[in-house]
């Protein structure tokens, strides 16, 4: 008859007799012994204790602490019938006493499933490896996360728990994922835990396994595509190059303040889409060119994925950026390879001195101005022009027009004294200094929402407003104004026309296209019906962008939006 004394530390006489019974060989003598306190051992106690005193120690698996020892070997795991999620482990080292009980009846890790923690890729289902594919299909039970496609998944036979966090479903906090993932291994299934793109890229894939290998359960990774590899591959921007970029860096991105800057030559920054324009200022203030390209890659591999590039100083002002999920890729490398050819950019606007795009610039102005002659009305309402309240003007072009108007009627700046004056845009404001106007600079009005929001903080209501203008109207602005309370009169001055020396360019030869204006976006409609797939596209403020997006669908075109800087929208 075999000998064993076991020192257990679980206070539980009466099951456990029958448990480890149960687990030990027939014919086998057992005495045991009640300890306290085994969380306070350390390993080397637990080991001394196993060598002098007792054969074997019984211990519940929340408390093993001592896995990684070498000289330790959990001989099996048996039910704990108080805590079925907390099976107790029976301990030895590594001597004779595991060679006399080796033909253990009992240990329930022979009923655990596996868990697989699988990397999904970036999205498409084409880029998951071929052992992920195979896991998926032999799996029990799948727990997926965003930005898998589950159209894919439901494909196979597996039960799909959606364990995702994203905004506005249930969210599973990661204590409950492993929780669950537990659960479904101790019932004998065989569990896949998908994760987009690499588990152990910003995955928590290793907290997970962890979790689960310290409670004896079988488990492993598979990797996958994670998606900056995926983002570069369809932009065509190399992570490295030969003599441009060394070293790449995968960084957290989703606070440009506290997150650390890694020492890299290209920069990729996970879940930092809502970050984009803070990282450029911050990485300019940390000595990076303002010139230094920069992509921002959008559901990289599917259907929907956009690509938009920009410099650091385009980015920061940019009205709109790509929204979450999007990865940012930045340094020399991201230009290297665009479009595969020298940059060739057309520019609409009649003001070459305001393109800041690289590369080859032609210049094909959109927009040209024609005085309209003034009626009989219009000079009635020069001589009266007391009578508002306010003028704001919009671009240049009406500053100049306006003032010949006065002229005309044989009148100069003095009958404006009592008069409001506002501009949009820092160029307009420089017009009316010509004419002897001092209207101070604020960067709050180079859009017309800025000035909008600047007359509703004023409070401005109940006046008679006029607003110089071409012969299309303003419509945005006198709507704003008339919300607000207020009598706008438009006064249209000027015909903004397509030049007669407009010329129609086969826009397969240009990099992208820039609009300056909504009234080049109407007359470059004229020319052209449609813009090649794949040209990239930057307008001036957002109402250009408006007017843009009745031509061409939102989708299809990835658009940068610039900033109006020291330019009004409306300008030319
Ligand atoms: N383990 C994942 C990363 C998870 S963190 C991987 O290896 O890719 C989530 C972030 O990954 C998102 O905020 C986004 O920055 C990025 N991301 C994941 N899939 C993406 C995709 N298809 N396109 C662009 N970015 C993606």
């Amino acid at each position: 008859m075999m000998k064993i004394h076991i020192r257990t530390f679980v206070n539980d006489f009466n099951g456990l007799y029958q448990t480890i019974e149960k687990a030990l060989p027939v014919h086998t003598d057992f005495t045991w012994s009640y300890q306290k306190n085994a969380t306070k051992l350390t390993t080397e106690q637990l080991i001394e204790l196993l060598m002098q005193a007792v054969d074997l120690v019984l211990i519940p698996v929340s408390e093993v602490q001592y896995i990684n020892a070498n000289e330790l070997n959990v001989v099996a795991l048996l039910d704990n019938q108080n805590d079925t999620s907390n099976p107790l482990a029976l301990i030895a080292v590594n001597n004779q006493v595991i060679q006399k009980i080796d033909d253990l009846q009992f240990d329930i890790r022979k009923q655990y499933g596996r868990v697989y923690i699988v990397g999904f890729g970036p999205g498409s289902p084409d880029l998951l490896t071929i052992r992920a594919q195979r896991l998926i299909e032999e799996a029990d039970v799948v727990y997926y996360d965003d930005l898998l496609d589950d159209t894919y998944l439901k494909s196979y036979n597996a039960e799909l728990v959606y364990v995702g966090k994203r905004k506005g479903k249930h969210s599973a906090k990661q204590q409950e994922i492993n929780e669950r993932l537990y659960k479904s291994a101790l019932n004998g299934k065989k569990v896949l835990r998908l994760k987009g793109g690499d588990p152990l890229v910003f995955g928590r894939g290793a907290e997970e396994y962890h979790y689960l290998s310290q409670r004896f359960v079988d488990v492993c990774i598979v990797p996958g595509v994670t998606s900056a590899l995926a983002a570069a591959a369809e932009a065509v921007i190399p992570l490295t190059s030969r003599g441009v970029s060394a070293s790449v860096a995968f960084t957290l991105g989703h606070d440009a303040v506290y997150n650390k800057l890694p020492k890299a030559d290209t920069l990729v920054f996970y879940m930092g889409a809502s970050q984009q324009r803070n990282w450029a200022n911050r990485l300019m203030q940390e000595g990076w060119a303002p010139q230094t390209p920069v992509a921002c890659v959008q559901n990289a591999s599917l259907k929907n994925q956009k690509c938009l590039r920009y410099t650091l100083a385009e980015l920061v002002n940019s009205h709109e950026v790509l929204p979450a999920p999007a990865l940012i890729i930045v340094g020399q490398t991201v230009k290297q390879y665009v479009a595969g050819r020298p940059q060739r950019w057309l520019y609409t606007g009649s003001d070459l001195s305001y393109f800041k795009e690289e590369g080859e610039v032609v210049h094909n102005p959109m927009v040209k101005i024609q005085k309209i002659p003034l009626e009989r009305s219009q000079v009635e309402l020069v001589k009266n022009i007391r009578a508002f309240n306010r003028i704001v003007f919009v671009t240049p072009h009406a500053v100049h027009e306006f003032f010949n108007a006065l002229f005309e009627c044989e009148l100069d700046a003095r009958i404006l004294s009592d008069v409001e004056i506002d501009s949009i845009g820092e160029s307009t404001s420089k017009a009316l200094k010509q004419y002897g106007l001092l209207i101070p600079a604020s960067s709050a009005t180079n859009s017309i929402n800025g000035l909008v929001d600047c007359l509703k903080n004023e409070q401005i209501v109940d006046e008679d407003i006029l607003l110089p203008c071409s012969s299309d109207g303003l419509s945005i602005l006198p709507d704003a104004l008339r919300q607000m309370g207020n009598r706008p009169y438009e006064f249209k001055l000027y015909d903004s026309v397509l030049p007669d020396n407009a010329v129609r360019h086969n826009l397969d030869d240009f990099t992208g296209i820039v609009f300056s204006s909504p009234k080049a976006v109407r007359h470059f409609f004229q020319l052209h019906n449609c813009l090649p797939k794949g040209i990239q596209v930057k307008v001036r403020g957002v109402y250009t962008k408006m007017v843009l997006e009745k031509y061409i669908s939102k989708s299809e075109m990835p658009v940068v939006v610039l900033s109006t800087e020291n330019l009004s929208e409306f300008d030319t």
